[in-house]
């Protein structure tokens, strides 16, 4: 049925980069055949799935949506990937997603744009768009997205779907192109909080293979998610995460949230994080460097495209044609942003400062976990902008994450699910919830509460 519906409506849509309908179709029968056998079936058994186009798949292309990769078929997959499969889970195809994961509205694919279900000629958000408007297209009831700097959660709040930051180290990195490793995470896109919740636990857990793998319990997340019980529970909102850039809306439905958590027993407390202006500023200093150092390794040798190999040509030469032409302009924009900030002479000015900044929003969080359970906000200031709008300015593009990058900075827990839609276009709102480092239950509690 997916795939018949993937057929029906993705030529208008763009989520898919690749559907695997073989594969899929394969995978469901084996379901079948297990369950035949009377074999125990995996938590997910037979479950569609949209697999963000970042994670390897063997025997299937992973092109992290740049040309620099077209082709390539990796020979491996990644931890993710293997948990999928243990689940049972039907992998779909490949989502649409902006290049690297560099974006907030999936314009920065290589390999075309994807429409927002809602109204076509908007933004799905980034950089996660295809997997957000497979979900919000009955293309896929699950999905996985990463998130860097909010290319989950933003997407989410946009299509009027659930998508799950979890806790930085709860989902192996390990096979997922690294985009600013330190700040990277893996997690569950769903149209539910349950769903999401059933996701979230089939692929979180230690992986020797990643480096930066927590190894400690996963959170009761279904339980908490069954659950939706907050009286008692404290709840912070942020002063700064409000006023200029807020569209009217927007701050409609987030105070009615917060309104409706008060009268279901919530403790609703005003906190104060000063640091929190300077998260965007930091983000794109840490980010792009970490992406400078991370892209090295496309370099026309190991991967996918390669560029003016005719024999005449020296390999720094190659190299240098391949990324010239495999890199799309925002790639480049942040590779050269990433290695001046990283240059003797103004490292400090520029990194150092930035990771200094990171300490500081760390330690906001740490004081408001002291007063409350969680934080929420809205998940980003406005609802999904026309394509093109803010194509040719970045600066008004990296405004999306005002809200969400905090949290990655400091590597805690975050969902946005919807809050309705803005009386104003009729688009649907996102609710941010914040809850510390491996506390991702907490998320689900309060999601179940409100959805
Ligand atoms: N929009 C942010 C950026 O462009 C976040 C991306 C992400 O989370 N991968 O870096």
């Amino acid at each position: 049925a997916h795939l018949a519906r993937i057929e029906a409506v993705d030529e208008k849509v763009h989520a898919f980069l690749h559907v695997d309908r073989e594969g899929a179709l394969a995978q469901a029968r084996a379901v079948d055949e297990k369950r035949e056998r009377g074999e125990e079936l995996g938590p997910l058994a037979g479950v569609p799935l949209a697999l963000k186009d970042i994670f390897t798949t063997k025997g299937m292309p992973t092109t992290v949506g740049s040309k620099i990769l077209e082709g390539w078929i990796p020979p491996y997959d990644a931890t993710l990937t293997q948990r999928l499969r243990e689940a049972d889970v039907v992998v779909l195809g490949k989502t649409n997603m902006d290049e690297f994961a560099m974006g907030s509205s999936t314009e920065n694919s290589a390999f075309g744009p994807t429409g927002n279900p809602w109204d076509l000629t908007r933004i799905p958000g980034g950089s996660g768009g295809g997997s957000s408007a497979a979900l919000a297209s009955f293309q896929a009831p699950l999905a996985i997205g990463t998130d860097t700097g909010g290319s989950i959660r933003q997407p989410a709040a946009v299509t009027g779907t659930v998508g799950v930051k979890p806790t930085y180290g709860a989902v192996s990195r390990y096979g997922m192109v690294a985009f600013s490793s330190s700040l990277d995470q893996g997690g569950p896109c769903a149209r539910t909080v349950l769903d999401a919740a059933l996701l979230h636990e089939a692929i979180a857990g230690h992986d020797p293979l990643d480096s930066t793998s927590i190894d400690q319990p996963v959170p009761a997340v279904v339980e908490a998610a069954r659950n939706g019980d907050v009286r008692g529970m404290r709840v912070g909102v942020v002063k700064e995460f409000a006023g200029e850039g807020y569209q009217a809306g927007v701050m409609q439905r987030f105070n009615e949230s917060v309104e409706l958590l008060r009268e279901l027993g919530a403790e609703i407390v005003e906190l104060s994080c000063p640091s929190f202006d300077k998260a965007l500023a930091a983000y794109y200093l840490i980010a792009p460097s970490e992406c400078s150092s991370n892209l090295a390794r496309f370099d026309a040798m190991r991967y996918g495209l390669r560029v003016g190999d005719d024999g005449t040509r020296s390999a720094e030469d190659v190299t240098a044609l391949t990324r010239a032409e495999g890199f799309g302009p925002e790639v480049k924009r942040r590779i050269m942003l990433g290695t001046y900030a990283l240059s003797s002479g103004y490292y400090d000015a520029y990194y150092g400062s930035a990771q200094k900044v990171r300490t500081l929003i760390k330690r906001d969080f740490d004081k408001a976990f002291e007063q409350v359970d969680v934080v929420v906000s809205p998940t980003t200031p406005t609802t999904a902008f026309p394509i093109g709008e803010r194509a040719d300015d970045p600066m008004a593009m990296y405004l999306a994450d005002l809200c969400t990058i905090p949290s990655n900075l400091a590597g805690n827990a975050a969902m946005s699910l919807p809050c309705g839609l803005a009386p104003e276009d009729g688009l649907p709102v996102g609710l941010q919830i914040v809850a510390p480092a491996m506390a991702d239950d907490r998320l689900y509690r309060v999601g179940a509460a409100v959805e």
